[in-house]
């Protein structure tokens, strides 16, 4: 009803072209109409002219206007965003990359793409290049980085919500952040199971066998199955954890501050939570390059919910461009945490000489694989859906 008055008062105004109002259409572009159809179906919730600007809560639009918020008592729940971009600097291989050592490894088994390693179908007939990659991975060969220790030093100082992470490499356990502040959205190897009857492998078990390089079955599954076990990431297709689904509206209705950390946005749904905060919640990138900002084609429809740096109208995204780490230590400089900050990062490496439990030696991986080369393919019983890599939650590495 009150649409349908707006809507008449617009169009007897004297901009007929910018009024909600598809009849009088004859002189406007392709994309009023769309916008004004949108709006008279309340497909789009709102345009500029009748919305307040949401409340500014940076005091600048920089780094020192994020920290001054940080330091505020506005700011009481931070949620993090990390991507592969947190533990580069961990030396994490990119096995996408020719020339590595790990992506070398990889190529003896002839995959069309090294992302078909996680490809469950691929991964039943042939799990030998995923179990190759898993021991290159597996927690306890890499260390934490700065950025990891950043998100511990959130969570000491009571600002922490919670840490969204993409990655697989266990590395903000081992920087100490609390397993309930943190959403794997990518899986984990903390959890496994047999991908037929589903039975649960403890963390331990599966690491003896990565670590001997046996492929490891399933105690249970008969002949027939595939009975592999395979630790709990996040497969192309496969959906994500029921853990991220149930935690991520409230975190996200409840976030004062967004940091969007080493990621480029690219791998759904993950990059669409940043849409998933208060209009007026201010948001920091800390990134190679700007990243998830908003398609000019969604913002002329009226959606806008990507990041806006740099535009008259920017009031609450910064943008610190760089390393992670260097990015986490000048805002920590700012908050005049920069101390906290490095003796965390010390303990963390002398706790890290000390450990001789968890910290297994990394092998040749080279090794013994091609004794495992001649698998049985097993039979396939379920087919599986192929999904785009781009359009698919991906393990992101
Ligand atoms: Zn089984």
């Amino acid at each position: 009803m009150s649409e349908e008055n707006a809507t008449n008062s617009a169009s007897a105004s004297e901009e007929p072209a910018a009024a909600g109002n598809a009849e009088t259409s004859e002189n406007q572009s392709p994309m009023d109409l769309l916008q004004s159809l949108l709006k008279k179906f309340s497909l789009t919730s709102e345009t500029e002219e009748d919305v307040e600007p949401p409340e500014k809560l940076l005091d600048e639009l920089s780094v020192t206007g994020v920290a001054n918020y940080i330091l505020s008592e506005k700011c009481k729940n931070i949620v993090v965003m990390c991507g592969a971009g947190i533990s580069t600097a961990a030396g994490i291989p990119d096995f996408r990359s020719p020339g590595t050592g790990l992506y070398d490894n990889l190529q003896k088994y002839d995959l069309k793409n090294p992302t078909d390693i996680f490809e469950i179908t691929y991964f039943k007939k042939n799990p030998q290049p995923f179990f190759t990659l898993a021991k290159e991975l597996y927690p306890g060969n890499y260390k934490a980085t700065v950025g990891h220790f950043f998100l511990k030093l959130l969570e000491d100082k009571g600002k922490l919500q919670r840490v969204y992470t993409q990655n697989i490499d266990g590395l903000e356990r081992v920087a100490g952040v609390d397993g309930e502040k943190i959403v794997e959205a990518h899986g984990t190897f903390y959890t496994n199971q047999c991908v037929d009857c589903k039975r649960s492998y403890s963390k331990e078990w599966m690491k003896e066998k990565i670590f001997k390089d046996e492929i490891p079955y399933c105690e249970d599954c008969k002949e027939g199955t595939s009975g592999l076990v395979k630790p709990d990431i996040v497969f192309f297709g496969e959906a994500l954890p029921q853990r991220f689904f149930n935690l991520r509206y409230d975190d996200f209705q409840a976030c004062d501050l967004l940091i969007v950390m080493g990621t480029s946005l690219k791998v759904q749904p993950f990059a669409s939570l940043v849409g998933g905060v208060d209009a007026k919640t201010p948001r920091l990138l800390i990134n190679r390059e700007l990243c998830g900002e908003t398609d000019p084609m969604m913002l002329m429809m009226g959606f806008n919910s990507g990041m806006d740096f740099e535009s008259e109208k920017a009031y609450r995204d910064v943008a610190l461009l760089g390393d992670c780490d260097d990015g986490c230590k000048d805002l920590c400089e700012k908050l005049g945490w920069l101390e906290d900050l490095l003796k965390l990062v010390a303990d963390g490496d002398k706790q890290n000489e000390n450990t001789t439990d968890d910290v297994t030696k990394k092998t040749d991986t080279e090794d013994k694989m091609d004794s495992k080369l001649s698998l049985e393919t097993p039979t396939e019983k379920v087919s599986e859906k192929k999904n785009d890599p781009e359009q698919s939650n991906s393990p992101n590495l």
